[in-house]
């Protein structure tokens, strides 16, 4: 399968030796497709390891469940801020596309990313995250690429 990050890539060359930890992301941009990767495969486990801050019990499991529930459409990079191999940290500034709950969904956010011996991590939103929801209709084209309508498509 093709990467879900939007490299273009196949998985198993892109996000997926990261996933297993056969590779490190080397730039913050990296660490943030791989961790959009991982919502879109369902792996919370990757996702609690490559943050900063406290874990909660259950955490991994509870992610993973929730992305199960959301059709992940896609990650667009609008810049990158540092966050080079040889910086400490790091911004990216994303959107990432998904239909939850009956809604498409553009959420937008400033991540900042610190290096923590060696490894890149998520550490917080450095601008308010804007979240649009619009709701789709059951004859509406399904935003996933498809040309069907939604109620044919991602509707279930
Ligand atoms: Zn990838
Ligand atoms: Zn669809």
């Amino acid at each position: 399968m093709n990467c879900p990050c939007g490299t273009g890539k196949p998985y198993a060359d892109c996000c997926g030796p990261v996933h297993d930890g056969a590779r490190v992301a080397a730039t913050a941009e990296a660490l943030m497709r791989s961790r959009y990767a991982a919502f879109a495969v369902a792996n919370g486990k990757y996702l609690e390891a490559t943050r900063t801050g406290e874990r909660r019990f259950g955490e991994a499991a509870q992610v993973s469940e929730w992305a199960k529930t959301v059709v992940w459409l896609g990650l667009t990079v609008k810049e990158s801020v540092k966050g080079s191999a040889a910086d400490a940290d790091g911004t990216v500034h994303f959107v990432a596309r998904s239909i939850d709950a009956g809604a498409l969904v553009e959420l937008e956010e400033r991540s900042h990313f610190v290096k923590v011996d060696g490894a890149w991590k998520y550490d917080e939103a450095r601008s308010e995250p804007t979240e649009r929801r619009t709701k789709l209709g059951r004859n509406d084209t399904c935003p996933c690429g498809s040309g069907k309508k939604f109620k044919q498509c991602h509707a279930a």
